[in-house]
């Protein structure tokens, strides 16, 4: 670790990005599944998150299932059979047709996309939000007319204008998924993030805003969806006296016990926000003389949720830093810093940092697939100059972003450390 100046003190206890906090209530809920012996994928427990879901997201309907990737791709399943039919036993809902998806966003996002045969073309990030730019939504949608699915994610739960991204689908035809696995109890316009889609997915993994340990829930206002998704969680069995199949099911569905732990969690969300909120806050004012931003929103539609507080560091101050596919180098410098030392140094004390999610176009896996800038296909032209910087957004704010410490139980003297030590980097 090459920090200049570092004689900053460790924690003797680690200081996690974004730990589950639990309050009691949840203990509740689990001995009640235990003591009336509904240790299964039904329960009251289950019924109660479907019913505060959709109420708290403000929408009709809430399928309670293991986690929000499996949510994410039953919304992939029902979409493609609502846009191209159903395909023969149910396999391959959107095989060989291309997806328009978040690049800058966690690969749970994608792989839904890919479980089902689908092509996804990777659309670049506003520079206002970190989120997909409806600019280069449209410039795909001129690129590629006949698209008809987008997948889009609201990232570390700063809500973009996903208002605007609903109406350009209207106008294209397509449907919308809406991932706001990070961004729960998160809005735009007084609107929640997980009802501007057509379907929707929320995630309660152990380092999102509440948690049942895991588990996710599917949202969507239109109730064959439900009666499909709770069909296909629960390994697709037709009506019938016997075990009756027509088509491919998942064993996808929420345990009572793990529903207990999420119930008992949702009492605390806006609680949780209020202390990611402080958090990010604090960072702010903190970090105020730095040449550093924290991520931004839009201070009069977007209300984030706060999930997780990231930084990114301005142009003329990053020293050297060279990334291969898994290691990473920098040459110090005074007065500069990059995220690679500012994560190592973070990690020097006992606190944890995370890198920006790597944009899926930089993805071996995704090197194939199409990627859309604002400017033109990102593919052709990764270097092209447009106003405010590089052409390729993602990959700049990977570059020169990280996401900071931001467990909502590290306390003010934790934090303040932590300010220090990136002050230190940039000695
Ligand atoms: C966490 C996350 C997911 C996956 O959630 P799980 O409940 O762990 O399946 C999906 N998308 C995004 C953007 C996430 O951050």
């Amino acid at each position: 670790m090459n920090c200049k100046k570092m004689d900053i003190k460790p924690f003797e206890k680690r200081v996690w990005l974004s730990s589950p906090t639990m309050h009691g209530d949840e203990l509740k809920y689990i001995t009640e599944a235990y003591d009336t012996n509904w240790m299964s994928t039904i329960g009251e427990n289950i019924n109660k998150v479907e019913s505060i879901a959709a109420e708290k997201a403000n929408v009709k309907y809430a399928v309670a299932l293991s986690c929000c990737t499996a949510a994410l791709h039953l919304c992939v399943k029902s979409a493609g059979e609502r846009l191209y039919g159903k395909p023969s036993i149910g396999h391959g809902a959107v095989e060989g047709k291309r997806v328009f998806c978040s690049d800058l966003t966690f690969n749970a996002t994608l792989n839904p996309v890919m479980y089902e045969g689908g092509t996804p073309v990777l659309i670049d990030s506003e520079r206002d939000s970190w989120n997909m730019d409806p600019v280069a939504l449209e410039k795909a949608f001129e690129m590629y007319p006949d698209v008809k699915l987008v997948v889009y994610a609201e990232l570390y739960g700063f809500p973009g204008n996903v208002r605007q991204i609903k109406e350009i689908c209207e106008k294209h035809g397509a449907l919308l998924i809406e991932d706001a696995a990070e961004a729960m109890g998160a809005t735009w316009e007084g609107k929640q993030c997980g009802s501007f889609g057509d379907y929707s997915a929320i995630s309660y993994n152990g380092n999102k805003i509440i948690t049942g340990s895991s588990g996710g829930c599917l949202l969507t206002n239109d109730i064959e969806v439900v009666n499909k998704a709770r069909k296909w969680s629960t390994q697709a069995r037709e009506d019938a006296v016997w075990y009756q199949h027509e088509e491919i099911g998942y064993n996808y569905r929420m345990s009572n016990v793990i529903a207990g732990v999420v119930r008992g969690q949702y009492v605390y969300l806006e609680e949780h926000i209020e202390q990611k909120k402080a958090i990010y806050e604090r960072y702010k004012e903190g970090l105020k003389e730095l040449p550093i931003k924290m991520n931004p929103f839009d201070a009069e539609k977007s209300k984030p949720n706060y999930w997780l507080s990231a930084m990114i560091i301005d142009e003329g101050y990053m020293c050297k830093q060279v990334r291969n596919d898994s290691v990473a180098w920098y040459t110090p410098e005074n007065g500069k810093s990059c995220p690679t030392e500012i994560l190592e140094a973070i990690s020097s004390i006992n606190a944890e940092g995370r890198p920006i999610w790597k944009p899926m176009h930089m993805q071996p896996m995704h090197k194939m697939h199409e990627f859309v800038t604002r400017a033109d296909s990102g593919r052709a032209n990764t270097n092209t100059y447009i106003e405010g910087g590089c052409a390729d957004i993602g990959m700049d704010i990977f570059d020169r972003g990280l996401c900071l410490p931001s467990d909502n139980k590290m306390t003010e003297e934790q934090q303040s450390r932590i300010i220090d030590v990136i002050k230190a980097c940039f000695e």
